[in-house]
């Protein structure tokens, strides 16, 4: 699946692969944005004001630049490269999300991502939560000449993340260098997504260019490897989760599971359930 570009927030432009025209979802991912990368002048870099989520969890990784948080749990972060913030929304939360003042001032390089995960309708309505996982948490290994793996959350390339994740996944940044290769065991009931943020990627036989998804087919393994002659090394995503297999029904910054369930959230958001 080819990435579509959209414009959020603010006005920053995301590469999306889906949700897009006929993909409402790769279960149990509800979205997936890739922020850049893109070279901020000063003054340039732009975020997304306050705004509520219900029914999911938000995860966003940054690999480039400086991003700040803030929500109406109270929680408020810096986000710099190979840190991820984690926010279950649960029954509800307001957040905002944008540039660091001093990025904000100095300009530079943003690249990173946004990963909705959908919870089952038994936990849609939970409290929400919020995870700092700072990149010296993460687990990290070189299993292979050439090849970086960070593990975010899930067990994947033989690490275990410290993500702690109501829908099992596993969310795995890897680092290729040209001609470099890597495998990993995969829970064959897992939806598995590998997605190149730079470079390209052989998936098995088939090569993915730039911002293109693989949704990977039945197996219980994935081999990644960068052909020898390519120009630069690469940066991958890989995603795997167990499906949850109910319906959806979405709309802005909700997924419940019914159009009423849907309605209520546009009610309540104006609840202090929500927060302020
Ligand atoms: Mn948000």
């Amino acid at each position: 699946m080819p990435a579509q570009r959209a414009v959020e927030g603010d006005g920053f432009v995301v590469h999306r692969p889906f949700p897009v025209p006929g993909t409402e979802q790769v279960d149990p991912f509800l979205l997936l944005d890739q922020m850049g990368p893109v070279d901020h002048g000063p003054g340039e870099a732009v975020g997304t004001p306050v705004h509520p989520h219900r029914g999911f969890e938000t995860v966003t990784y940054l690999l480039e630049g400086e991003l700040q948080h803030r929500d109406s749990l109270g929680n408020e972060g810096t986000l710099g490269p190979g840190d991820t913030q984690w926010m279950t929304a649960g029954r509800g939360v307001l957040h905002e999300e944008g540039p660091t003042s001093g990025f904000l001032a100095r300009g530079g390089r943003l690249h990173g991502l946004q990963l909705w995960v959908n919870l089952p309708a038994s936990a849609k309505m939970i409290p929400p939560a919020y995870q700092d996982i700072t990149a010296d948490a993460v687990a990290v290994s070189h299993p292979s000449p050439g090849a970086t793996v960070r593990v975010v959350a899930g067990e994947a390339f033989d690490l275990v993340g410290p993500g702690s994740t109501h829908t099992p996944i596993t969310y795995t940044h890897v680092t290729l260098e040209p001609g470099a290769q890597v495998a990993s065991a995969f829970d064959p009931n897992h939806t598995v997504l590998v997605f190149p943020l730079l470079g390209v990627v052989a998936v098995g036989d088939e090569v993915l260019a730039t911002a293109e998804l693989g949704v990977l087919g039945p197996g219980d393994a994935v081999e990644l490897s960068v052909p020898a002659d390519a120009a630069s090394p690469s940066e991958i995503l890989v995603l795997s989760g167990r499906p949850i297999g109910e319906p959806i029904a979405r709309h802005g910054p909700f997924v419940m599971n019914t159009r009423e369930e849907l309605v209520q959230a546009f009610a309540d958001v104006r609840s202090p359930e929500f927060g302020s």
